[in-house]
């Protein structure tokens, strides 16, 4: 077959397929081009869904990014919806599809063939799921149906609290439903650590959700008004008029499982840095693949858009010119060298993002040479009006330095500072690389010191010596003096159980009352002020650690681990 008159066959037309649709005919103007898409849409906005649901998205058709007649007119991209592919043969290079609306199947053969057919969301075989009223939400069709019962609905039930419960708890509120939302694990946002998630959590129960944490669903039943009995594993009954799940996604992997195409341990295609399976004419893409973390190095499922996107562009340019460097523009090879898992989800006005790994993510793959720190410091400067908190997680190798993962929660420019952190990490920084990152600044949009180079800073100095740390889970175990460096007045609002206040600004006079024989733990509000003492009390001759991020991390602290005092 001439690689000039290839015929490229997609399964899947949307953010995989669709994106390696386009991106083929931009490379190929002769090659003919077909997406196969089982249901009625292509191209649509799924994460728009939460809010077409919510009404934040009024009208329908703004969820249709492009449509098949787009896909012909623009790009003389031949689309079938309704249309499934119901078996691959490998040895033939065809594949067998269904005209659902007929029934009728056919031979489509190709040269070259993608799966992009994405995820399905998880429906546990619990006694009484397929009952009314129990919803998911994936497709437009989905969100029509959510949406309608919505619409005559006081109260729902979501179960599962990621991104996709997050979102619809709040858009549920919006529409003036009472909202219970059941989580199996003890925090919600599961890429999250539990402190960090713990952010969200507060702003669900702030907002009126009913956030049930550690208790999740066991059977659903229908009563004979007409509402959903949801019995929990705390042997507790909800009855509600809807229920959603939201518990997760598996990779849609069949057709190549059928195949015989290498699959890995978690259900997804297996595909190499080009985004081929183990068949040379078979490429995949999008939710149905495995992915490699950067960091941890291990097999992920990433169910991401942005990731889908991408991975689609990189399967057309490898399907249209090979696997080899574009010698004529010097450029190297277009590959897919693994995922940080960069996310973001906005709840109630709280933002809150992710990149790279978690500590619970690190830990499962075994890699203990890392540390953490917690900063809040403005989005902008503190002078200028409206300065929101930023609240900011930052894992760092040990050895190194290597950035490993950040997290944060605020009301603003949350992203900006996760998706910078996300570019220095593709390209293996430091924390001292952060520190000394050149980022814009005027007063009403950073600060002099923007938080990013401060969590560099801050690391950077703990990596130097200048700045030991104690560690937040050995709290309830210390024997070291605790000791507060707030004034009076904020030690009074509340502080640590057994901490003892020594204002920083007394703290030079009263070096005679503290133990040079025993470790001392400083506190402060942030950490600013404690970071202060430390440097004066080292000088001095005292063994010290601060508690990194001070009382607003004790905060989360205690609301992530219930077993943790609060304060007073
Ligand atoms: C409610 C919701 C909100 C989301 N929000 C975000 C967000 O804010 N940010 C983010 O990054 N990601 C978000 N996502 C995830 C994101 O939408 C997915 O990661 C992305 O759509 C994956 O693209 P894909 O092409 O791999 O799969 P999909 O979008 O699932 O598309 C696969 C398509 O393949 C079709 N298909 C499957 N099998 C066959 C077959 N045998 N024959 C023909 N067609 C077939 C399916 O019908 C489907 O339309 C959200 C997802 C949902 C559901």
């Amino acid at each position: 077959m001439s690689a000039t008159r290839k015929r490229i066959l997609i399964v899947g037309g949307v953010a995989g397929g669709a994106s390696c649709a386009a991106r083929a005919r931009r490379l190929c103007e002769t090659c003919e081009i077909v997406v196969f898409e089982r249901g009625p849409h292509v191209s649509f906005a799924n994460c728009g869904l939460p809010y077409f649901v919510g009404d934040v998205i009024q009208s329908e058709a703004s969820l249709l990014v492009a449509t098949p007649v787009l896909f012909q007119d623009r790009f003389n991209i031949q689309v079938q919806t309704e249309t499934e592919v119901i078996r691959i043969d490998r040895g033939g290079k065809f594949i067998e599809v269904r005209d659902l609306k007929s029934g009728d199947a056919r031979i489509e053969p190709y040269d070259a063939l993608v799966l992009a057919t994405g995820a399905q969301p998880i429906r546990p075989p619990l006694p009484g799921i397929d009952l009314p009223g129990i919803y998911v939400l994936r497709t437009i069709p989905d969100s029509r149906k959510v949406k309608a019962a919505v619409a005559n609905a006081s109260r729902a039930v979501l179960v599962g609290g990621g991104f996709i419960g997050l979102e619809m708890a709040e858009n549920l509120v919006h529409r003036g439903l009472e909202v219970t939302l059941l989580e199996l694990a003890d925090q919600v946002l599961p890429p999250l650590d539990p402190e960090m998630a713990a952010y969200a959590a507060r702003r669900l129960r702030t907002n009126g959700v009913n956030l049930r944490l550690g208790e999740g669903v066991e059977a659903f039943a229908k009563r004979p008004d007409g509402l959903v009995t949801v019995r929990t594993s705390r042997g507790k009954t909800i009855d509600t008029d809807l229920v959603i799940l939201g518990i997760g996604v598996k990779p849609e992997s069949s057709l190549a499982r059928v195949a015989g195409l290498e699959l890995g341990a978690l259900g997804g295609i297996r595909v190499d840095e080009f985004m081929r399976t183990s068949d040379p004419a078979i490429w995949a893409v999008g939710d149905v693949v495995e992915v490699k973390n950067r960091v941890t190095q291990e097999w992920q499922l990433v169910p991401l858009a942005g990731p889908a996107n991408r991975q689609g562009r990189i399967a057309a340019t490898a399907i249209i010119h090979g696997s080899q460097e574009d010698e004529s523009a010097g450029s190297p090879p277009m590959t897919f060298d693994g995922i940080l898992g960069t996310a973001i989800c906005a709840v109630f006005g709280l933002t809150v993002a992710a990149t790279g790994a978690s500590e619970k993510l690190l830990r499962r793959a075994g890699i203990n040479d890392y540390q953490r720190v917690y900063l809040h410091p403005g989005h902008h400067a503190s002078y200028f009006p409206g300065a929101k908190p930023t609240h900011i997680k930052l894992v760092f190798s040990t050895s190194e330095g290597r950035i490993l993962g950040a997290q944060a929660a605020g009301e603003a420019d949350v992203a900006r500072r996760i998706d910078v952190i996300a570019t220095a990490m593709m390209k293996g920084a430091t924390v001292y690389d952060l520190e000394d990152l050149e980022l814009c600044y005027a007063p009403q949009f950073g600060a002099a010191k923007d938080p990013v180079n401060v969590a560099g800073m801050v690391a950077a100095n703990h990596l130097r010596g200048d700045l030991p740390l104690a560690d937040w889970a050995e709290l309830e175990r210390v024997e070291a003096l605790l000791v507060d460096v707030r004034t009076e007045a904020e030690y009074h609002t509340g502080h640590i159980p057994n901490a003892q206040n020594i204002p920083l600004e007394s703290l030079r006079g009263r070096l005679g009352e503290l133990p040079k024989n025993r470790e001392i733990w400083l506190v402060c509000g942030v950490g600013q002020r404690a970071y202060y003492a430390i440097r004066t009390l080292m000088q001095n001759g005292f063994r010290v650690k601060v508690l990194s991020g001070g009382m607003h991390t004790y905060q989360t602290w205690s609301d992530a681990t219930d077993h943790l005092e609060r304060p007073t």
